[in-house]
């Protein structure tokens, strides 16, 4: 059975949930293929805090608006949205009930015209010299041939790009890869009492802890938060490490999918020994229990496509503006790497000058090997640096918005990503609200 689309977005994350809404607003027959059984990927399944609308420092500067912000306005509606100051610094975040969402994402993709197929697996693609003609889509009722003029791939993982043989960087193999973390959720916390505490001593706790071998805790510097929920809290606390080379110097990470399965158990591992940890060590979590793990893994890196323009550290820190610009990263380079000196720390802040975002180029976008590929959000083209500080949920909407736009110009254009003229992108993404500079 095939299908034919103007557009097909491959993943419903952040970027790719947004990408949707735009082509389809943008005038594109659009299907969204996701293989979970709900729309938002990461935003759903794994977080609850959008990060990267701001810019942290001494004045908090809104850098990314547009179909984002009516994310942001569709959560308000169902419930209480918290902003609170992140207390590593990365500016302002925005919690939220990720089970909100889930409903926010359908209603904005429905309601912009696009087709959703959940419980669907792209899972190879057709290509002929460059241009991507048909996708594989695995599904309960066995396989689909779906074609498609333009595509996204926003699968984080750059799926769409791994099985049409485009080139892209393995996490792992060019600089130490981001760990992974298993998130969890805990209720009944007394926050008041949790509140006592600051951020030092909970960490001074998690190596005392450690250091006493009773507790197996491979980070000592994780975090936990308010929610919208009174006396519910979550965290960012585990440390899940998955990059190896093999014995032919190959680099395997949480692609393969040995290593995903033993990582999502492990993580699971460790969500029981952080809960033990919490209410045994932690004031305010006595009595708390645990509520929730994410759905699976967070992933924070595992393929990065090459594209017309790969942004680096130097363009990042030195806020580096672009002709061509659809969006903008105040963020630091925040990045999640195994403790060198076996001592459960290794996470590491590197700042913009105070105040400034850095561009992020539609060529960043543009997938090198194709015609009629576009990536968005954390498998766009960037170097591990680069995409340490650009990786944000609010980055990944922009870019979403961004590819979807000029998708759907694309498909005006045969199909061909590269005859629209960034300067027409960017006059429809600010009619749209987004924002192209500071
Ligand atoms: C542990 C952790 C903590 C983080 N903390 C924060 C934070 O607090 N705030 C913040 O803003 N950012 C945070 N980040 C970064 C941010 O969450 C991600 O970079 C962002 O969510 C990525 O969005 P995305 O749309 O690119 O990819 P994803 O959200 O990963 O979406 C990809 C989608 O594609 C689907 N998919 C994949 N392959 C296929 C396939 N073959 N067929 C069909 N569907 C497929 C997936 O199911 C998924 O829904 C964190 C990341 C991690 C892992």
């Amino acid at each position: 059975m095939t299908a034919a689309y103007d557009v097909v977005v491959v993943g419903s994350g952040s970027a790719g949930s947004t990408a949707a809404i735009a082509a389809a607003r943008h005038g594109a027959s659009v299907l969204l293929v996701e293989k979970l059984p709900f729309l938002g990927g990461t935003s759903t399944a794994v977080l609850d805090t959008f990060y990267g609308f701001y810019t942290p420092g001494s004045e908090a500067k809104k850098v990314v608006g547009g179909i984002a912000d009516e994310v942001v306005a569709g959560l308000r509606r169902l419930g209480e949205v918290v902003e609170r100051p992140n207390t590593y610094g990365a500016g302002t975040g925005v919690t939220y009930l990720a089970e909100h969402l889930k409903v926010v994402w359908e209603d904005l993709v429905t309601g912009s015209g696009a087709k959703v197929l959940l419980h669907a697996f792209v899972q190879d693609v057709e290509v002929s010299g460059g241009r991507v003609t048909g996708l594989v889509v695995a599904t309960k009722a066995g396989l689909r041939r779906i074609e498609a003029k333009v595509v996204v791939d926003a699968s984080g993982d750059a799926d769409v790009c791994h099985f049409a043989g485009f080139g892209y960087e393995l996490a792992g193999e060019l600089a130490p890869a981001q760990t992974l973390t298993t998130t969890f959720r805990m209720t009944n916390v007394d926050v008041a009492r949790r509140r006592q505490i600051a951020k030092d001593e909970l960490h001074a706790l998690m190596r005392e802890a450690a250091e006493s071998g009773e507790y197996d805790l491979p980070r000592r510097e994780g975090s936990d938060h308010i929610t919208p929920i009174g006396d519910m809290t979550a965290t960012v606390m585990t440390r899940v490490e998955h990059v190896t080379r093999t014995d032919d110097g190959r680099i395997v990470n949480a692609t393969d999918p040995e290593v995903l399965t033993r990582a999502e158990m492990e993580g699971r591992r460790q969500v029981l020994e952080y809960v033990r940890f919490l209410k045994d060590k932690v004031p305010g979590y006595e009595q708390a229990e645990l509520v929730a793990m994410s759905t699976g893994i967070g992933l924070r890196e595992t393929r990065r496509v090459y594209g017309d323009h790969r942004v680096t550290r130097e363009e990042v820190l030195s806020a580096t503006q672009f002709d061509d610009q659809i969006g903008l990263c105040g963020a630091p380079i925040e990045d999640h790497h195994g403790s060198t000196a076996g001592d459960g720390t290794g996470t590491t802040w590197v700042y913009l000058p105070d105040g400034q975002a850095v561009g992020i180029p539609l060529r960043s976008l543009v997938v090198r090997d194709s015609v009629n590929t576009l990536v968005a959000g954390r498998c766009f083209s960037a170097t591990h640096d680069a995409h340490a500080s650009i990786r944000s949920m609010a980055q990944c909407m922009a870019m979403g918005h961004a590819a979807g736009v000029a998708a759907a110009l694309a498909v005006e254009k045969g199909g061909e990503v590269r005859d629209v003229a960034p300067g027409l992108v960017q006059d429809r993404l600010r009619a749209d609200g987004a924002i192209l500079e500071l």
